[in-house]
């Protein structure tokens, strides 16, 4: 019997907003049960590691727990760390 596979979608996405309200951009993590048990674990074993980042990308490492639609890969960064927190560039 093959394997069930959990994907989750990861994707930016700007929610319809009502008139007024100003836009703001989500990551959505959505999946069934398994799919975001997986993502919940993951970051809870990461924990227990000594390494300060992981990631996983929809086109490399870890490919196979992201749905085809999945545009953003995750990346977790524990701190305090050597590198300090992480940069990210302003549109
Ligand atoms: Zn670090």
């Amino acid at each position: 019997m093959e394997k069930a596979v959990h994907r989750s979608e990861c994707r930016c996405f700007v929610p319809n907003l009502e008139d007024g309200e100003p836009a703001e951009t989500f990551v959505l993590l959505e999946g069934d049960k398994q799919a975001l048990s997986f993502l919940g674990n993951l970051i809870l074993k990461h924990l227990e590691t000594d390494v300060c980042n992981l990631s996983l990308s929809p086109l490399g490492a870890g490919s196979s727990h992201f749905s085809t639609d999945s545009n953003v890969g995750i990346y977790l960064h524990r701190v305090p760390c050597e590198h300090g927190s992480i940069t990210v560039p302003s549109e």
